[in-house]
């Protein structure tokens, strides 16, 4: 098949409604179409479920697709029903599903109706399915989220670990990984795992030109702080981020006594409450919710105006992943950071019980933090560094839109981030 000269846009538009590719998925779809490993960097909102999806609906067979989270599975399982007359066109395969359930699911994808099959990796790992997958015909598997695989991402998944193993058993099909993590690091051991060093490899820009960047100092005024800043933003939809669960209900409640249409979220409440306030934020029946890192993955609402970090987070991806849930309308996205040299050492503390690897991994981590929180640099250049881009701080889009470009700081407060840099290394030396 020469798939240089096969129509996507046929299928693109049947299927989706589309009549443009967005960015590189046309290249990435190519790709995939011609049985190579392939290996797709875009940011999150970057278009990338459409890159499997697709192709996994102009092959012949099904399509694995590998993702961390049932409610991520069951959305797009949905959408691709939407759009089929065949309810099996699409399946989630998983623990909660009963004998008959299973054996549809079985059937469906026996008779070739089935082209998107979406597995949590703990079930693919069960040798009930993956003997069954064994005898059946596999177009690819296409690994989402493949960044947690990796200890260097901001989640990871010890079971996606074993998942180079399980796929080759199923049949040697060629492997899509996808992730929205830029780092080096995370790529090269993403690459490693999977064993796929051959895949054609197609990255994205980083750059999210709408969004403001800002860190402030973080003092005893922060909450006042907070409310000041969400009250000039009146009616606007935004996300307050904690570490913990106690300093998330403490937010909360003071911005609710300040008038203010709060909910909080965290992984402690019971489904039903994060259920609830998940909605009620995507219903814009409240304005703010106040969350721990528990909330946002697969939480897509476009019009989300600002983020606000009560704490500063213990990675950049972290960091800019969380902030990336501002403006994906490209509308207006403020992120604001508070930031104090003792939350880093807070972090510090945390993972001092853990085994040396992964403390030395997230000391690191921190490190490049601290650079960027006390960076006067223009704060895009300094980001979009880390994750391997260069940055024309001139004429780059969104070059003027960070706190350190618009007011820049004088000499001799310049010269004071120097000594408070040096400080911290030589503090961490010790
Ligand atoms: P990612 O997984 O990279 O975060 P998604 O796959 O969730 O991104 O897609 C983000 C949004 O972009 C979705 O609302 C999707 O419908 C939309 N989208 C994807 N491809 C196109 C396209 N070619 N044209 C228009 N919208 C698209
Ligand atoms: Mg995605």
């Amino acid at each position: 098949m020469n798939s240089d000269s096969l129509d996507l846009y046929g299928p693109l538009k049947k299927f989706f409604g589309f009549s443009q590719f967005k960015g590189l998925q046309e290249q990435v779809i190519t790709s995939i179409l011609k049985n190579e490993n392939t290996f797709v960097i875009m940011p999150t909102g970057g278009g990338k479920s459409l890159c499997y999806q697709l192709p996994a609906l102009m092959k012949e067979g099904t399509a694995i697709v590998v993702s961390p989270l049932i409610a991520l599975m069951k959305n797009q399982v949905d959408a691709i029903r939407g759009i089929s007359e065949h309810h099996g066109i699409a399946h989630v395969l998983n623990s909660s599903l009963n004998k008959s359930e299973v054996n549809q699911v079985k059937e469906d994808i026996a008779s070739g109706i089935t082209k998107l099959l979406y597995v949590a990796p703990e079930s693919l790992i069960k040798e009930e399915y993956a003997s069954f997958l064994r005898t059946q015909k596999i177009s690819f598997v296409a690994i989402d989220e493949a960044h947690c695989i990796s200890e260097w991402g901001h989640d990871f998944r010890p079971e996606y670990r074993n998942l180079r193993h399980i796929i080759k058993q199923i049949d040697n099909v060629p492997i899509i990984g996808l992730t929205a993590t830029a780092t080096e690091k995370v790529q090269e051991d993403i690459l490693k795992t999977l064993g796929m060093s051959d895949a054609n490899t197609f990255k994205a820009s980083f750059n999210r030109p709408n969004l403001f960047y800002e860190v402030r100092p973080k003092t005893n005024e922060i909450e006042k702080d907070i409310i000041r800043f969400i009250k000039q933003h009146p009616g606007k939809s935004g996300i307050v981020y904690c570490l913990s669960r106690k300093k998330v209900e403490e937010i909360a409640q003071v911005l609710q006594v300040n008038g203010i249409n709060a909910v909080p979220y965290h992984a402690g409440f019971d489904a039903k409450t994060r259920a609830k306030h998940q909605d009620m934020f995507l219903m814009e029946d409240c304005d703010v919710v106040v969350a721990t890192i528990a909330f946002g993955m697969g939480i897509d609402k476009p019009d989300v105006r600002y983020v606000i970090h009560h704490d500063i987070p213990k990675s950049l991806e972290s960091y800019y992943q969380e902030t990336g849930r501002a403006g994906r309308d490209d509308g207006e996205g403020i992120c604001l950071t508070f930031y104090a040299y003792k939350d880093i050492e807070k972090l510090e503390k945390f993972m001092a019980n853990k085994p040396v690897a992964e403390q030395e991994i997230g000391h690191a981590l921190l490190q490049e933090v601290v650079g960027y929180a006390e960076t006067s640099m223009n704060r895009r250049k300094y980001l979009l560094h880390y994750f391997g881009e260069e940055f024309d701080e001139i004429n780059g889009l969104g070059a003027d839109m960070d706190d350190n470009t618009r007011n820049p700081k004088k000499k001799s407060e310049a010269k004071d981030d120097v000594v408070t840099i040096l400080d911290v290394v030589a503090k961490t030396n010790q």
